[in-house]
């Protein structure tokens, strides 16, 4: 019987507002090759300058991971010839990264979890992007340069479904720390898996086939199968020795295979040397005391929403599951509702009227909004139905909760008089019932409620009508 081994490596865009070691503007959406520099294109004589936000991201990334902050750190420049690097080099840590011994714990749902050791992050720039269209190929260069952090894992995965817990757990944890926008498609988190197999009880390290940009969770679980069949069968045939050696593979979504992309190259090819244009990046005790301030992460608010709401974990992960759903119960939770009717409206209610292209960040109601609409449930200006009217009318009307109340006449009537009206004229109405629900047929009390709401248009508080049904019918 084989084990899986596998250990990521995963390249995160930090979302700083310049690039690595110039000036120019990270952002994406301009015209090819305009946010570009003499650095950035590395024409002669222009010198790298390292941003320091960028070691700020990182000392906070360190931090979430519990990892050592190396607070002298090197980079290196590792060699290669490829049309989006005008450089022919990589600037990137080879020695000593600016984080190192990290882990990550990721949670089964049975509750119990594992603890995935981080070999490392360190710093690196990214190339520019290479278009092809037709016979032709094109370079931009607007990407050369963005600072990216590769956060490399201990090979101490053993099957996909712990792949997959920690890179949701990772990604979340970018996305909380916001040091990068983390969007696989976007390709500002990019995976690369490595994978090998062993006979179950063997200690020892086989040879391992690294998987590059697969840009789903979807695919990474597909590629991992499918390398681990191919693999597994070449042993089996006795193939092994000959077949599975260490190669960079790529892994084709139509044709549904990996397949081999180049033979891995050994460290000497990358003729790695200390950088000889960057001074080395110091992290002092003060920067350290202010880059390691960082926001509570998912598993301490998961933790924190259980014990200060008294939920059950299902809701908390539920609400703790993306840092903007976290940001959005927290600010409804502001306008001093019970932490289960935010639940509910949030994930319910809510949730299920963002449609398409509409999500939590972009919802036409936000969080004040929704919070303020559940204040006027709990404070009796509106019934619960009246509730889902109002978010109606706001999904398509930009409003406010009172005009919207008012416009559409559902404020409550808990004036006792107007009330008791209507449930003498139901009584009235209906003699027979009432003779029957005062010989005991219980059950009609609910048909006298109904009747009251439906008379007042579901105005009335029901809380009132209870009470003054059950005096008049005795
Ligand atoms: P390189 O820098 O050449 O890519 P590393 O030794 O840094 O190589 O390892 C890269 C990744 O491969 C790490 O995530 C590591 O955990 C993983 N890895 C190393 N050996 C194996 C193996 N035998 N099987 C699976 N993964 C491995
Ligand atoms: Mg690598
Ligand atoms: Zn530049």
């Amino acid at each position: 019987m084989f084990e899986t081994v596998i250990g990521l490596e995963v390249h995160v865009q930090l979302n700083t507002k310049t690039k690595l070691f110039c000036s120019c503007a990270t952002s994406f959406n301009h015209k090819q090759n305009t946010n570009t520099c003499p650095t950035c294109l590395a024409l002669p004589g222009a010198l790298p300058v390292l941003n320091k936000e960028v070691l700020h991201k990182s000392v906070m990334l360190g931090t979430a991971l519990e990892a050592t902050i190396n607070q002298v750190s090197y980079f290196d420049r590792k060699s290669y010839f490829y049309p989006d690097s005008p450089s022919a080099y990589q600037i990137t840590q080879l020695y000593t990264p600016v984080v190192e011994h990290g882990k990550l714990r990721i949670d089964f749902e049975d509750g119990s979890h594992k603890t995935i050791r981080i070999n490392r992050a360190h710093i690196e720039a990214d190339a520019g992007k290479n278009i092809h269209e037709g016979d032709i190929s094109k370079v931009d260069l607007n990407r050369a340069g963005t600072p990216l952090l590769e956060i490399v894992s201990e090979p101490d995965m053993r099957n996909s479904e712990e792949v997959i817990l920690y890179l949701k757990k990772l990604h979340s944890i970018i996305r909380y720390l916001d040091i990068g926008d983390a969007n696989m498609q976007e390709g500002s988190f990019r995976v690369d898996v490595n994978v090998s197999i062993r006979p179950k009880g063997d200690e020892k390290l086989y040879t391992r086939v690294e998987i590059k940009n697969i840009n789903s969770f979807k695919f990474i679980q597909k590629a991992i199968e499918l390398e681990v069949a191919r693999q597994s069968e070449a042993w089996e045939d006795g193939v092994y020795d000959k077949e599975i050696c260490q190669e960079t593979r790529l892994f084709d979504q139509t044709k549904q295979e990996t397949r081999s992309m180049r033979g891995k190259e050994e460290a000497a090819d990358y003729r790695y040397f200390p950088e000889p244009d960057l001074l080395k990046a110091v992290v002092t005790d003060a920067m350290m005391t202010e880059f390691s301030v960082i926001p509570e992460l998912p598993d301490q608010k998961m933790t924190r929403f259980v014990s200060e709401y008294g939920m059950n974990e299902y809701s908390a992960s539920v609400l703790t599951s993306s840092v903007e759903m976290a940001h959005y119960f927290e600010a409804m939770m502001a306008c001093g509702i019970s932490a289960k009717n935010a639940l509910t409206w949030l994930t319910t209610e809510l949730q299920g009227r963002l449609k398409g292209e509409m999500n939590i960040t972009n919802s036409p109601v936000d969080a004040e909004k929704l919070g303020f609409l559940v204040k006027r449930i709990e404070d009796g200006t509106i019934s619960g139905k009246a509730a889902k009217d109002v978010l109606d009318y706001l999904m398509e009307n930009d409003s406010d909760v009172d005009s919207v109340i008012e416009k559409l006449g559902l404020k409550q009537v808990s004036d006792t008089g107007a009330i008791e009206a209507i449930c003498d004229a139901v009584i009235a109405a209906n003699p027979d019932k009432a003779e029957e629900y005062r010989s005991g047929k219980d059950k009609l009390f609910g048909f006298f409620v109904g009747q009251v709401m439906k008379e007042s248009k579901g105005s009335a508080n029901p809380q009132t009508v209870n009470e003054l049904l059950k005096a008049k019918l005795g």
